[in-house]
């Protein structure tokens, strides 16, 4: 089992692909650019997804493959759309030697043996048909510069951030304890803290840990409505509501500190 996924240098291999310069535009009438195609072309078939980004600074068409097999083609302030597909075209090669590469690292470092836990479940991460990586059955999007840990973290804080605040809520109305906001933060050491004000922080670390792990953490936090210290009463009153508590508390201290890597 393995969170803290290693950082993905880039290597020669990821260059991007620099295309020819296209042709400036005083004379772009006269003077067709060298790398557009005379005929009219379909969308390149190894293209699941093409992203086009204008940058004025730009010289010439760049490709970069993506950690999650997108395909991004920066386009030069006077280039052309057409001209920046005819170019993806004309690298089918190379795309499909940098997606075999990528897929081929991720099998090494974690294809095998690399497992998140979602839910408590370990599951893998691989990558599907169209090479975009996926965990537990979902696709994980992968922003340009994002390393695959960083890509995986991100989709389980969003997984956190919609489903935490509402098992949070579901149980404070059960206890009817309430509760003024709840956050979802990135906590380095922490499961969840509660303000005196009736703040509770929840980390999104959370989503990882088996069911009942959870909501023991989320009921401590309520029960911090009730007393704001550590004491005797307060677990008393922890006790009264889970009754788990103490499996709950070793998972944490045994399993849960992995997830902080
Ligand atoms: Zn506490």
């Amino acid at each position: 089992m393995q969170l803290g996924l290693p950082f993905l240098p880039e290597t020669p291999a990821d260059e991007p692909r620099e295309g020819p310069r296209p042709s400036p535009p005083v004379n772009a009438r006269s003077t067709p650019a060298a790398s557009a195609p005379p005929v009219e072309s379909a969308a390149p078939p190894v293209a699941a997804e093409v992203r086009f980004v204008r940058r004025r600074g730009a010289r010439r068409y760049i490709l970069r493959v993506l950690d999650d097999g997108t395909l991004r083609v920066t386009v030069p302030w006077w280039g052309s759309k057409r001209e920046a597909r005819a170019f993806v075209e004309s690298q089918q090669a190379w795309i499909a030697d940098q997606r075999g590469r990528r897929a081929a690292r991720v099998t090494a470092r974690w294809g095998v043996g690399a497992e998140v836990l979602v839910d408590g479940v370990a599951h893998r991460l691989a990558l599907d048909a169209a090479g975009r990586l996926t965990l537990a059955g979902a696709v994980v999007a992968a922003g340009e510069e994002r390393t695959l840990k960083t890509a995986v973290q991100a989709w389980l804080r969003a997984r956190a951030a919609a489903t935490l605040p509402g098992e949070l809520l579901a149980l404070a109305a059960r206890h009817e304890i309430a509760v003024t906001r709840v956050s979802i933060r990135n906590q380095a050491s922490r499961w969840g803290s509660c303000s005196r004000r009736g703040t509770i922080s929840l980390n999104w670390r959370l989503v990882q840990t088996p069911p009942a792990v959870r909501e023991y953490v989320l009921l401590h936090e309520l029960m911090h409505r009730r007393e704001l210290n550590h004491s005797a009463r307060f677990w008393r009153h922890v006790a009264a509501v889970c009754p788990g508590y103490v499996e709950a508390r070793r998972w944490l201290r045994v399993d849960g500190a992995q997830l902080f890597d």
